[in-house]
């Protein structure tokens, strides 16, 4: 048994630390939002799934330093909080504790990595998905594979150790030799779909109806995908049909980002496009859509209240 420690337990650090906990893991959830927190440890953590809600008894805190050691640390905070989430799970660290993020974007690694020995992270994705309903609250709402990898590409004990843990919970999961290059396919997806989708307001399926997303979308893609492939990044066949079908299959959905917009609230445009635009300047690559896609969320961000 692994003491867990989730940082972050929004609508996905929720679902995970319920399901470990219900599959009889030793499980804390920390989060800074308290109301959410006290309904957890006041109510139970109730998980909406296809219609039906069940209540999962699972520790939660606001205060890291209250847990003591832990064995695995998963992060699951928005990609703009990891820098700080990393310094709070310090606390937690001892020789032996491995650290796991299944965020989405790019750059996680790197912030953990300034903190944490490189030897102690894990890297994965996770094709999982939720919503938060409120406080003590979230709708499990997709059910795709979880991958989770060594830096080094090495197949180990401990990540089998996870494997067998999330499987045993229910979360479908399977450990990578090349989990950087399944890192860079999900962005892909989220580069074509995210920012596009959010500005213009549309839901995912809606893309692939105007040639003018459609050639948007196109572009996007292919600029990180040369990035990417600049950087030794193993790709496959085709990655903008792909993205293309995971739009397809995804079609009514209104993507995270979206959602940020919708809700006024800061999105993680620097851990998607952002970070084309980052990896791209460092290779002297010119990749004027996801540099433009990028400028205009910023503005619109800039008319948010999070700032204040
Ligand atoms: P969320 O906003 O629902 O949850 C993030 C939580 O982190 C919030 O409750 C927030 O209060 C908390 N938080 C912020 N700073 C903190 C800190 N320092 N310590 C502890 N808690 C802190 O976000 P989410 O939808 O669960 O997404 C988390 C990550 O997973 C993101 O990178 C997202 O892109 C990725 N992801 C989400 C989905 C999905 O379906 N929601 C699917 C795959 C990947």
């Amino acid at each position: 048994m692994m003491k867990t420690v989730i940082i972050g337990a929004g609508a996905m650090g929720s679902l995970f630390g319920g399901l470990l906990s219900l599959s009889g893991q030793e499980v804390w959830l920390v989060d800074v939002w308290k109301e959410h927190v006290n309904a957890i440890c006041s109510k139970g953590l109730a998980i909406e799934e296809k219609g039906t809600t069940r209540t999962i008894s699972v520790k939660a805190t606001t205060d890291v330093r209250s847990i003591g050691k832990a064995d695995f640390v998963l992060y699951f905070v928005k990609t703009y909080n990891t820098e700080k989430a990393v310094s709070d799970s310090l606390a937690l660290e001892k020789e032996d504790t491995l650290f796991l993020t299944l965020q989405n974007g790019l750059g996680n690694e790197e912030m953990i990595c300034q903190k944490i020995d490189r030897k102690k992270v894990i890297l994965g994705i996770t094709g999982q998905g939720a919503t938060l309903l409120g406080p003590g609250s979230i709708r499990h709402a997709g059910w795709g594979k979880t991958y989770v990898g060594e830096l080094d590409g090495k197949m180990t004990d401990r990540t089998n150790q996870i494997v067998q843990m999330f499987c045993k919970a229910g979360i479908e999961t399977d450990a990578s030799s090349h989990i950087h290059d399944l890192v860079w396919e999900k962005l892909f997806v989220n580069v074509g779909i995210n920012a596009l989708a959010a500005i213009l307001g549309l839901k995912n399926g809606q893309l692939l109806d105007h040639p003018e997303t459609l050639r948007l979308l196109e572009t996007l893609v292919s600029e990180a995908v040369e990035v990417a492939r600049k950087k030794g990044v193993r790709i496959e066949a085709n990655p903008v049909e792909r993205v293309k079908a995971v739009i397809e299959a995804t079609r009514e959905n209104r993507c995270s980002m979206g959602q940020d917009l919708d809700r006024k609230q800061r999105t993680e445009i620097d851990a998607i496009n952002g970070a084309v635009v980052r990896e791209a300047d460092r290779l002297g690559i010119p990749v004027p859509y996801n540099q433009m896609i990028t400028d205009l969320i910023k503005v619109i961000e800039k008319s948010f209240e999070f700032w204040r």
